[in-house]
């Protein structure tokens, strides 16, 4: 009888590389492995840092390589069928290659590939073990991604690869004078407009040129709005008020918007995932979530319909932090090649 196989998942960011490894019960297999990911010189730079996280793998696991059924690779861009066609922050020669067949061929494992919001949203599946319906995750970071998972752990991309670009799905709101925010896509009045640093950066901008925050701290002119916008979580934390509502409105387009997506897939669970969900006022942006979404949910999907007291549509905040890419596509690719 041949050797039970393991299975790894590889989770590719500007930066850095997390690898994990798991057994054919789906169990972790010694430490998540981090290294440096070298993307902006090209996939091969990367390939070789990707074979050096794999062999730190295999001497914890005890294993050899041909002891690997499959991979599951995750990159910070969007793909299709093993190769990506947008170039993100890799380097030039990413786009349009077959990442997955190189890589393939190069290891003599069969690879998966997809991007890092889809593979976190599997993670998220993965590791809330109890959990057997559908999942939908919603990230908001420098922009705003999300991925879909079927019930049974089946992640879910569409023909090509386009399923939950949530990000670019349209919101009714303006600005005050009536403008549609442009959104890093090139389309107007986008939800990643609206929710993502992108967007809290414009929106920044917009109210400290009014005259109820001239005396606010970030109305000095020794820093630029960057530097500004990173302050907002921690004074959001102790309450400033003007933190506050830019993260009020928000949470409240994004739950607006969520309300359109869970309308269109009924996951029965939300998971909010990015660094927000560290944020130690992250209950109360929750609380300004939900409020959107029931301003635009019907009540046949805010409660159940059966018992109109039990609420339907679940929210969580994501669990797995930054391993949950690397688990995610760990377990993709146990589902795929075992
Ligand atoms: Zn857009």
């Amino acid at each position: 009888m041949s050797k039970p196989k393991h299975f790894v998942g590889l989770d590719i960011g500007g930066s850095t590389i997390k690898a994990v490894i798991i057994n054919s019960s789906a169990e972790q297999v010694g430490p998540i492995v981090e290294v440096r990911s070298h993307v902006k010189e090209g996939y091969e730079a990367t390939f070789l840092q990707l074979e050096t996280a794999l062999d730190a793998l295999t001497n914890h696991a005890g294993i050899s390589r041909g002891d690997i059924g499959g991979i599951g690779l995750d990159v910070p861009a969007p793909s299709s069928g093993g190769v990506i066609w947008g170039k993100a922050n890799l380097g030039d020669d990413w786009v349009g290659t077959d990442i997955c067949g190189k890589l393939h061929e190069r290891l003599g494992i069969p690879v998966n590939m997809t991007n890092d919001c889809n593979a976190a949203a599997v993670g998220e599946y993965s590791i809330r073990g109890n959990h057997d319906g559908a999942l939908l995750l919603v990230a908001p970071g420098t922009g705003l991604g999300g991925g879909f998972v079927l019930p049974g752990g089946t992640l879910y991309e569409g023909a090509n690869g386009l399923a939950l670009e949530v990000g670019h799905v349209s919101v009714p709101f303006m600005e005050e004078d009536g403008s549609l925010p442009a959104c890093t896509c090139g389309l107007k009045g986008c939800l990643e407009a609206w929710v993502s640093l992108v967007a809290l950066r414009r929106r920044l901008e917009i109210e400290l040129r009014k005259p109820a925050w001239e005396s606010h701290m970030l109305n000095c002119p020794d820093s630029n709005i960057e530097e500004k916008a990173f302050q907002l979580r921690t004074l959001a934390e102790k309450g400033d008020a003007l933190a506050c509502q830019l993260f009020k409105q928000q949470g409240y387009i994004l739950g607006y918007g969520i309300a359109d997506v869970v309308r269109t897939l009924d996951p029965g669970l939300v998971v909010i995932g990015g660094g927000l969900a560290e944020a130690k006022f992250r209950d109360q942006y929750m609380e300004w979530i939900r409020e959107g979404f029931t301003e635009r949910a019907w009540s046949v999907y805010r409660h159940s319909p059966i018992e109109p007291e039990k609420i339907t549509t679940r929210f969580e905040w994501a669990e797995g932090g930054d391993a949950a890419a690397s688990i995610g596509m760990a377990y993709t690719a146990r589902n795929l090649f075992s």
